[in-house]
């Protein structure tokens, strides 16, 4: 069975989850409509009422639209146990029945034990909202025989079915590699081939003139120092056609190149801008390290009148 995630956006929390909880129960519903889940999840999270749930079941698939460790209000009964610790499960298609309603129901079922096995409950916290405040609800389970729905869920719990996969809060994805495309523009040679990582170096034959850089994740600003001038701006862009901010130059020979790197949110630790140059017809001086949180060299690669001839950059 396919378990998916529409979650409500965090900001609608003080409408629709307003409280952190522990689970411990699962409340069942029946829907009284003939919408699939994901229409049903996606109504929930964006209307502005006070109704809620963490997940509905239709004859195809499970789809969540609130954490388990958030309180939804479901089961009329207040600040009382179903709204405030119980996981509540809807069931699609009551509304009509029939074919799509049986699926959803024996989804509900597998799933609902899916759940009890995650926690390690018994089939006493499997309970109804009518439970809560008197509501027939879920109708037609209840119409077919709750019991009956019980001995589904139990079929499951007991069976060696494997349960399908719980569904987890989307934890932060782990830290990445982060390649960074970086060029350059001599005098003799104009735009030269975009060099990845430390795969070459860019250059070719005499003084770089310009630079363009691009990383696969996160941003980077960076900048050249005119021989014998000033520092330029700096660019953030990485495009040859856009001089205002596609690469870094204006033409003239540079001596000193800084580059910076900032490191998106979902990597961590923070990488930085590691780089080194070389000038015309000389070895490389020491690599530089710069980014955004100012634990970098916070200095530059070159040396002023020198003309640079090989730059490489990795980020680390
Ligand atoms: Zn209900």
């Amino acid at each position: 069975m396919k378990i998916i995630q529409n979650l409500v956006d965090p900001s609608r929390y003080s409408i629709k989850c307003p409280y952190a909880m522990t689970p411990t129960r699962v409340v069942v519903h029946n829907t009284a409509n003939d919408a699939p889940a994901a229409n049903e999840i996606a109504y929930m999270i964006r209307n502005d009422n006070e109704v809620s749930f963490h997940y509905a079941v239709d004859d195809q698939e499970v789809v969540q639209g609130v954490p388990e460790n958030r309180n939804t209000w479901n089961a009329g009964d207040g600040n009382g146990k179903g709204n405030r610790e119980g996981i509540a499960v809807e069931i699609c298609y009551s509304l009509s029945g029939g074919e799509k309603f049986t699926k959803a129901e024996q989804n509900a079922a597998e799933f609902i034990a899916s759940i009890l096995k995650r926690y390690g409950w018994g089939m006493d916290k499997v309970t109804k909202h009518q439970d809560y405040n008197g509501k027939y609800c879920p109708h037609r389970t209840l119409d077919l025989g709750w019991d009956r729905f019980l001995k589904m869920v139990e079929a499951h719990l007991n069976g060696d079915k494997p349960a399908p996969s719980p569904t987890p809060t989307p934890a932060p994805k782990p830290a990445k590699t982060v390649d960074v495309y970086y060029r350059v523009r001599t005098k003799a040679d104009g735009w030269l081939p975009e060099v990845k990582n430390l795969e070459d170096y860019a250059g070719f034959t005499g003084a770089v003139t310009d630079v363009a850089v691009r990383v696969s994740a996160g941003s980077v600003k960076y900048r050249v120092h005119i021989k014998g001038g000033r520092w330029l701006p700096y660019v953030t862009g990485c495009n040859i056609n856009d001089a205002a901010n596609g690469y870094a130059g204006n033409g003239l020979e540079i001596d000193a190149v800084e580059v910076y790197y900032y490191t998106p949110d979902n990597i961590r630790p923070y990488k930085k801008a590691k780089y080194r140059v070389a000038p015309v017809n000389g070895s490389y001086y020491p690599w530089q390290y710069d980014n955004e949180t100012g634990n970098g060299q916070d200095g530059y690669a070159g040396a002023f009148g020198k003309p640079i001839g090989k730059l490489q950059i990795v980020i680390e």
